[in-house]
């Protein structure tokens, strides 16, 4: 079932949240140790990141270094099959332009459709590590708005092989909003402006990158609203976990702490106190954002299940 289609049908907050594929030769037990004990707040689906090659500079012992490709975490597309399987919920994968030719993206979405998945999140994807910017792979995307447009038109049934007859896919899609702008942006409105090219182009649905005032979502959606931005947008929660988050994620992710929040973790001596200050911040936000009405409420688990289940069950 499509994503929006859940939404619509909710009588009241969705629980949704994001995992991670494992680390290359973790076995699938860890995905499933990591939803189980969140399967009580009954989620219709689970996001499935995708997470593209790193290059590693392999010694040779003689003096020369080898560029080398590896794929920490591969595993998005059989995770979704094995959690539909497994607990009969919809998975939701990320797709991302970065490293895919459109071919390779359209053999991966044929696999999707193949498995009865019928929900993407188009993405672009960040830099390569090892690369000060994003660049496209030759015959790939460069945004993400070009992926919603190849998808649309698979759900048309026009694919790039036109000497093959296809069955039109019938993909819900999904994109990334920022309420603080993406880091690459000039300015909010410019970054809006792509966003709402995306949605134009045949999104449904928008998952905002994580924030900790709500204030910044509400303001975003209004702002959505008043550029005919119309399609429901579910606010991404990231419970702070360790001392290392404090200065990481704003960085990386360009995001703010509020005053109030950045008070209690510069009290903060251990990773126990700071996951505690997390926790309460993300239950007051999370009740916030559930009394706003907020269709679901998605969750960033980053591996810290634990955590937004403690948060998920004075929410839920
Ligand atoms: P885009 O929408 O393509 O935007 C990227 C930048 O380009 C923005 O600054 C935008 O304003 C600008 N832009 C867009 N269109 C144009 C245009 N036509 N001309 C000029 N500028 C333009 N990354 C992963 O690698 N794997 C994941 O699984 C993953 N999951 C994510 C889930 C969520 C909910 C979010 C919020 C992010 C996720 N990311 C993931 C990170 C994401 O890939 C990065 O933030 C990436 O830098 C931007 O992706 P996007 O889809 O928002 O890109």
């Amino acid at each position: 079932m499509k994503v929006v289609d859940h939404l619509s049908q909710a009588k009241s907050t969705l629980f949704s949240f994001e995992i991670l594929p494992p680390l290359k030769g973790k076995s699938i037990q860890s995905i499933y140790d990591g939803i189980d004990p969140l399967m009580e707040f009954k989620p219709k689906y689970v996001n499935v990141t995708y997470h593209r090659e790193e290059y590693i500079y392999k010694d040779k012992g003689n003096g020369l270094l080898e560029k080398v490709s590896i794929r920490k975490r591969p595993g998005t597309v059989g995770i979704c099959a094995a959690i539909m399987n497994k607990y009969h919920i919809d998975a939701v994968p990320h797709l991302i332009c970065g490293g895919f030719t459109k071919e390779e993206t359209e053999n991966a979405l044929i696999d999707l459709q193949f498995l009865g998945v019928d929900n993407v999140l188009a993405l672009r994807g960040d830099p390569v590590k090892t690369e000060a910017s994003f660049t496209p792979k030759e015959g790939g995307s460069a945004y993400a708005v070009d992926l919603v447009k190849q998808l649309m038109e698979l759900n048309k049934g026009q694919y790039m092989m036109d000497d093959v007859s296809l069955e039109p896919t019938d993909f819900c899609i999904g994109v990334a909003g920022y309420p603080e702008k993406h880091f690459e942006s000039m300015n909010l409105a410019t970054d809006m402006q792509h966003l709402k090219d995306k949605v134009d182009a045949g999104a449904e649905y928008i998952v905002t990158q994580m924030f900790f005032d709500n204030e910044k979502y509400f303001t975003f959606v209004n702002k959505c609203r008043e550029i005919g931005i119309n399609c429901p947008i579910i606010p991404g929660i990231k419970p702070i976990t360790t001392l290392k988050h404090i200065t990481f994620l704003p960085k990386f992710f360009n995001i703010d702490f509020p005053e109030a929040l950045s008070k209690e973790l510069l009290k903060c001596k251990t990773n126990a106190e700071v996951k505690q200050v997390g926790i309460e911040w993300g239950v007051e936000q999370s009740k916030g954002l559930r009394d706003s009405g907020t269709p679901c409420v998605h969750y960033y688990t980053m591996g810290k299940s634990e955590v937004v289940k403690k948060i998920a069950s004075e929410v839920f």
